[in-house]
């Protein structure tokens, strides 16, 4: 435990150091209000000015912050633009610090947006970063740009800047119900420890309680409020197991009286209604306190419209509600518990209500009945509007759960979503999740804690062997989170503070870890989302070890793996010698399973529906990863087919790989370079190993995931020394780094946006941080020297961004010296397809990245998970885009590579060759048999099936042409 506490101590010490770095807090002091410019760089001159008056810069930063705005726009949205000097100017900076200037008139800031309020930032390293991260909580407050220009004192603007509106909280999770206590102090502290455990308040609030006994109101409830501590307006209620007239509930409420007025409302009003709740379950205590008599006629209804509880159709609920005499409440099953009369119109809309968001509907009086009869009935026909029932996806959103079950027949096949090629039969091993079962009360929290920790140390040693095991795989970086997953203070403080309140270590840890887990669910940002599951995968760990409980163990023999999903450890712990390919019920083509399963090159289906569950251990199994289906209990005739393929494939690839270090040379001798897409430089000298021409895509993002700050120059060259050691003279594409959109950097905040794959990605942000690429260019230049060295830039959508990112490597190959180098971009976006003839005189190559290619041209989010199935790249109109791309270059004499997955697609193999693409780059594992592949070809009839391809309408038209070919 020594290790565990000085870790925390340690942890502490850095959190201090960082926020003592943190310099930078908006305050009313630095406000000027009032202020009017004639235009953009007018404003941006008095920022300066007054960063310069107020002492923090010299008179040189102007020049600096000039130049940022000319690199790109610091505005924010919602009214904010952040001015702030380039990393050159920061010998301008005398004293870190802000100025911020409201422009109640509004300004058009060069991008066109309109600006109220200037956040003028002298930093002298990345302070800006933190009030970037502390003004993007703010950024969707409703109305602010113009609050913003109104705002009539310092005070206010820097409130409107700081803080985003507080959400109540009252709900089943915030009640206490039935607790062995006797005294209201006894009651207060544990509502208080439930708020706090569900991260409400901190223990400030707690020590606030001890201090302050509660407040008799009567009937016997009491009232405990503080405001120290709490971190967002909750209301607890705990009530004793044997209630008397003296106790029967103490309220805890925490929060400011402001923003704690509607939840203060609810408790008066709850008393002046004197409803018994002794006995009730937590649904319906939650409904007293929500102002439904235990009397009323209720329902729930789900909404149907798909603009939500907008004006119109409100409208009509309120005078549907009003034609009755009854007085009727509305509350959402998924709001904070605040019930509003169906008679109010503002009350109504102000519910925000979504489409497949659930209305819980309550009514008293003498037609409470017809009331409610004749609300459920207009809500159900869609208030005036039409509306469709939800389809399964919708509800799942709503609440996440399993695909519906589909029939499971013998020797039938059961579509799925493919993830990773290939075929394979064997017997099926369900992976059933064990029921973990433990005490939820513990009385001895000395001892709990001390299993508590053996059982987060145990975890420690099983994860930290597993990345041995997986050493230099992809599975690797995954499990390294988890051990810092294993580490966070947060988890471990929340779970011992449930331990001393009496809960038992099971109960405390996935309690904490469930909080955590749901927190970053609800940003509904799919990463994160990830990571919550990454979250419970290890709770699940050490949840296990506490229970005693071991894993289920794989039998012996081979087998393919069934689960509901799979989570990466399960995915990491595979034994590959025996397992032959993996099913999942859930889970979509981008899910951590579905990544992994391809890179460990094991056939895999995903999202295959609950029914694949059934399937009885050691039953034979189907997976066909390329057509994505899987075969339950095949039949003697399908499974003789099967073998005899697999056979052939196995001599395929036996030969392919026997011929890997052979050129990839089509029978009337057309030659393609087929090199190796790869996600670490680690992993070289296994590609050259089977045969690839070169590294035909370096993801280079690995190095800056790895890093919690952008890795420096010497660190970046050595990472990039290793591949082209490996190489031995054989070329090296660099694709700078691709990040932002759905895959943030934690050290390079972004702000939260709509459509994250249509926004700050790829080149885009990169030309934001322009001495970010510069020292990645300088270390690929450097580790470079006389090898040959290939440079492409992601996401860029016309010759100007590329110019912009070229200037940057001509301005370093200026400085270092390397001989071989190609500046190339990589074909993303169709844009760039498009107008490939206006790139093709600059650029030294194109590579078509056919992942985003597809998924823009298509509209179809690459990680969607009923979508991704459709989203081929052997669309027509795709493949139309690739052929302009090769049309163009080689009419300028240059090289053109496909990097995406269609490389590696059997039936794309020919298009791509017959559209005379010059270089195809694949998965490692893929090179022998894309090489092969290659060879069995002849050009002239790949010409002829391209030709095909390009004149059908549909993806799946041109994959029957190519299969019936
Ligand atoms: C692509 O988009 O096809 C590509 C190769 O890049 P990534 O998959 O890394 O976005
Ligand atoms: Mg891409």
């Amino acid at each position: 435990m020594l290790t565990r506490f000085s870790k925390q101590k340690q942890m502490r010490t850095i959190k201090t150091k960082s926020e003592a770095h943190i310099m930078l807090t908006l305050t009313a002091n630095d406000v000027r209000l009032g202020a009017t410019a004639d235009d953009w760089q007018d404003a941006l001159q008095q920022a300066a000015r007054d960063l310069e008056s107020a002492g923090r810069t010299s008179s040189e930063y102007l020049a600096g912050m000039s130049a940022r705005e000319q690199q790109s726009s610091t505005v924010l949205g919602n009214g904010i633009a952040i001015p702030h000097g380039t990393p050159e100017s920061r010998n301008a900076v005398l004293n870190t610090g802000i100025r911020i200037l409201q422009f109640p008139e509004g300004i058009t800031w060069h991008d066109g947006a309109r600006v109220y309020v200037l956040v003028a930032i002298a930093a002298q390293s990345d302070e800006h970063l933190d009030i970037l991260r502390h003004l993007t909580r703010v950024l969707d407050k409703p109305g602010l740009a113009e609050k913003l220009g109104h705002a009539s004192d310092a005070a206010e603007l820097v409130a409107l800047l700081s803080k985003a509106p507080a959400v109540a909280k009252c709900d089943t999770e915030t009640l206490c119900l039935g607790i062995d206590a006797s005294t209201p102090n006894e009651l207060a502290l544990i509502a208080a420890a439930r708020l706090q455990s569900l991260r409400c308040v901190d223990t400030d609030f707690l020590a606030s309680i001890i201090g302050q006994p509660p407040v008799d109101l009567g009937e016997g409830f009491w009232l405990t409020h503080h405001t120290v501590g709490a971190r967002r307006p909750t209301l607890s209620l705990a009530t004793p197991k044997r209630p008397s007239s003296e106790l029967r509930g103490v309220f805890c409420l925490a929060g400011p009286g402001d923003e704690c007025h509607d939840l203060l409302e609810r408790i008066d009003n709850f008393l002046a209604r004197n409803e018994p709740i002794d006995g009730l379950n937590a649904e319906a205590v939650l409904a007293r306190l929500s102002g439904e008599a235990a009397d009323a006629v209720t329902a729930k209804v789900t909404l149907l419209n798909t603009h939500g509880l907008h004006a119109r159709p409100a409208k009509q609920l309120v005078q549907e509600a009003r034609r009755h005499n009854a007085s009727i409440r509305l509350r959402l099953l998924e709001g904070d518990g605040s019930a509003v009369s169906a008679t109010s119109l503002t009350r109504v809309i102000g519910l925000g209500a979504r489409r497949g968001q659930t209305l819980l509907l309550s009514a008293t009086g003498d037609e409470a009945r017809q009331a409610i009869a004749a609300l459920t009935k207009a809500i159900d026909e869609g208030l005036g509007e039409t509306v469709a029932p939800l389809q399964s996806a919708e509800q799942r959103m709503v609440v996440p759960e399993a695909e519906p079950a589909r029939e499971l027949t013998d020797d039938q096949p059961l579509k799925a979503v493919a993830a990773s090629p290939g075929l394979a039969l064997a017997s099926a091993f369900v992976m059933r999740q064990p029921k973990l079962r433990y005490e939820q009360s513990a009385e001895d929290s000395e001892q709990q804690i001390q299993r508590l920790n053996q059982a987060i140390d145990d975890a420690d040693g099983q994860l930290r062997t597993l990345i041995r095991q997986a050493e230099g795989g992809e599975a690797a970086p995954i499990l390294s989170v988890h051990v810092e997953m294993l580490q966070d203070e947060d988890l471990y403080q929340a779970t011992l503070e449930a331990i001393n309140e009496g809960t038992s270590a099971e109960a405390g840890w996935w309690r904490a870890i469930d909080t955590a887990a749901r927190a970053q669910e609800a940003l509904a940002d799919r990463l994160l989302a990830e990571r919550a599951a990454d979250l419970r995968d290890v709770g699940r760990r050490v949840l296990a070890n506490l229970c005693g409980v071991t894993m289920p163990t794989p039998p012996d023999a081979p087998y393919i793996l069934v689960a509901d999903d799979l989570g990466p450890s399960d995915v990491a712990r595979l034994d590959t010698s025996r397992v032959r390919g993996l099913v999942t019920a859930r889970g979509g083509a981008t899910s951590h399973s579905a990544i992994l399963a391809r890179a460990l090159g094991l056939p895999a289906v995903v999202g295959a529906g609950e029914s694949i569950l059934a399937i009885a251990d050691g039953a034979d199994l189907v997976v066909d990863g390329e057509r994505g289906c899987v075969v339950p209990n095949p039949g003697v005739e399908r499974c003789d087919k099967i073998r005899r393929r697999l056979q052939q494939l196995e001599a395929l690839q036996a030969q392919a790989h026997e011929n890997r270090n052979q050129p990839a040379t089509t029978e009337d001798g057309h030659t393609v370079q087929v090199g190796a897409n790869l996600g670490n430089t680690a992993h070289t000298p296994d590609a050259v190993d089977r045969g690839a021409d070169g590294v035909g895509l370096l993801r280079t993002e690995f190095i800056f995931m790895a890093h919690p700050e952008a890795p420096d120059l010497a660190t970046q060259v050595r990472e990039y020394q290793h591949a082209f050691d490996a190489l031995n003279g054989l070329p090296l594409v660099a694709r700078t780094l691709d990040v932002g959109g759905d895959k943030p950097l934690d050290y390079w905040p972004l702000p939260q946006e709509d459509n994250p794959f249509l926004g700050m990605r790829g080149i885009r942000l990169s030309l934001t941080r322009p001495d970010i690429l510069e020292t990645q260019v300088r270390a690929l230049l450097t580790a470079a020297g006389d090898r040959p060295l290939r440079i492409m830039f992601p996401m860029v959508k016309d010759l100007e961004e590329f110019r912009a990112a070229r200037a940057i490597v001509s301005k370093v190959q200026s400085e270092v010296l390397a001989n071989d180098v190609q500046v190339g971009v990589m074909i993303e976006v169709p844009s760039c397809a498009l107008l490939a003839s206006t790139l093709a005189p600059e650029v030294d190559f194109f590579s078509v990245g056919t992942n985003d290619l597809t998924q823009y041209t298509l509209a179809i989010d690459r990680g969607h998970g009923q979508l991704s199935a459709e989203s081929d790249g052997l669309h027509p109109s795709v493949l139309k885009l690739i052929r302009m791309t090769v049309e163009a270059a080689h009419a300028h004499n240059r090289w053109v590579g496909v990097c995406g997955e269609l490389a590696s697609d059997p039936q794309a193999i020919p298009v791509l060759v017959g559209l005379d693409v010059d270089e195809l780059s694949v998965t490692s594992r893929r090179v022998p048999l894309v090489k092969a592949c290659i060879r069995g070809l002849n050009l002239e009839t790949a010409r002829q099936q391209a030709e095909k391809a390009l004149s059908l309408a549909t993806a799946s038209e041109v994959r029957d042409a190519l299969e019936a070919w």
